[in-house]
């Protein structure tokens, strides 16, 4: 401790320059509180979940749906999780969702509605991790606390001309990050960060003359902002194979299933699938949940989860009403698809059957 306060000390004056120039130029964010306004706890941890591995347009109108929706963290909690999942769809990553509702009841229950204050207690809290637990501690509760997101890595890997690689010099980063954290006014300080990182110190071309802290910066000193931070190589990512069975009976209803709980996508629904495997499947017939005359559609769904790229080849077929009476899992009404925890994965299948499924 005491030789971070003499590092501190000995810092770089970043965050007054930057917290002057975030006074000026903030961006205004949905969740955001402005300097002085009082925080909510509750619209903190809601942003910081649904930001996490997903961009700050995408969440916008999540966040906003959910914040009228369940305005409390009691609300929430009260709320059925399939309705949650629901209208979590579409925003990827859906453990998130689970542990979010987890998260809810458990502040609800067991901490009669107030979200914690330390660090240490946050991280107990289902789905919040370090990131989440500094991010809450500093953003809603004004305690010092660094928070080190992708913008921020990028940001202190320039300004301290760290030429290792990511994911190498996290602990690098992490240790310069603190000496810059000031004791007061962290949670301003955090945002100013990923401001910067988001607007100015963006990953190709950074706006180095716009920069308020340009003078402290090595990376631009020497000419290589561009080329920080380094990386390295990825590894190819695997493909998987699979089909979908989009089956429909008389009055155009379609068979959903629910997943298991566990596991990539867990309690969402699907267009029954069949199991996904590194090799296309020489008859995937055997899989459909129910016998028909099943035709191929043209094209396959393509997508990308953060392990592997899945592939997968969309058969239809339509079922007579005593057949479909033998079906596993809820038949939906084409108009209602738009209303279900149907992930992007699925509404891509939906849409190459050649229905509207709503929300992408
Ligand atoms: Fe980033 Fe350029 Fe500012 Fe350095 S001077 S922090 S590289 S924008």
């Amino acid at each position: 401790m005491r030789k971070l306060r003499k590092q501190k000390e000995n810092a770089r004056p970043v965050a007054p320059a930057l917290l002057r120039w975030y006074d000026k130029h903030a961006r205004v964010l949905p969740w955001r509180f402005l300097p002085g306004e009082t925080t909510d706890p509750y619209a903190v941890w809601l942003s910081e979940i649904m930001l996490q591995q997903t961009t700050v347009a995408a969440v916008g109108n999540y966040f906003r749906d959910f914040m009228s929706r369940w305005p409390t963290v009691t609300a929430l909690a009260a709320a059925p999780v399939d309705d949650v999942m629901k209208r979590w769809a579409g925003l990827g990553y859906y453990s998130r969702a689970r542990n979010l509702h987890a998260c809810a009841q458990m502040v609800a229950n067991e901490y009669s509605g107030i979200f914690p204050s330390t660090e240490d207690e946050l991280k107990k809290l289902p789905g919040v991790g370090p990131y989440t637990a500094a991010a809450i501690t500093a953003i809603a509760f004004g305690k010092c606390a660094t928070v080190i997101d992708g913008n921020v890595d990028r940001v202190v890997t320039r300004l301290f001309a760290i030429e290792t690689p990511l994911p190498l010099s996290k602990p690098e980063i992490r240790e310069h990050a603190e000496t810059l954290t000031p004791d007061k006014r962290a949670g301003d300080f955090a945002q100013a960060m990923m401001d910067l990182g988001a607007t100015i110190c963006t990953p190709k071309s950074p706006s180095c003359n716009r920069c308020p802290v340009i003078d402290m910066c090595d990376a631009n000193a020497q000419g290589i902002a561009d080329t920080l931070p380094r990386r390295a190589p990825k590894k190819a990512r695997p493909v998987r194979h699979g089909a979908c069975f989009f089956v429909t009976r008389p009055d155009g209803a379609v068979l959903l299933r629910k997943r298991v709980a566990k596991g990539l996508l867990g309690g969402m629904m699907e267009v029954p699938t069949t199991p996904w495997a590194d090799a296309v499947a020489e008859d995937y017939a055997e899989f459909a949940p129910l016998k028909a005359k099943w035709k191929k559609r043209v094209g396959l769904v393509e997508h990308t989860f953060t392990h592997f790229h899945l592939i997968l080849t969309v058969f239809v077929g339509e079922v007579s009403a005593a057949t479909a009476t033998k079906a596993e899992g809820v038949w939906i009404a084409q108009d209602e698809l738009a209303d279900e925890a149907l992930p992007s994965l699925m509404r891509k299948v939906v849409a190459l059957a050649g229905i509207e499924g709503g929300r992408g």
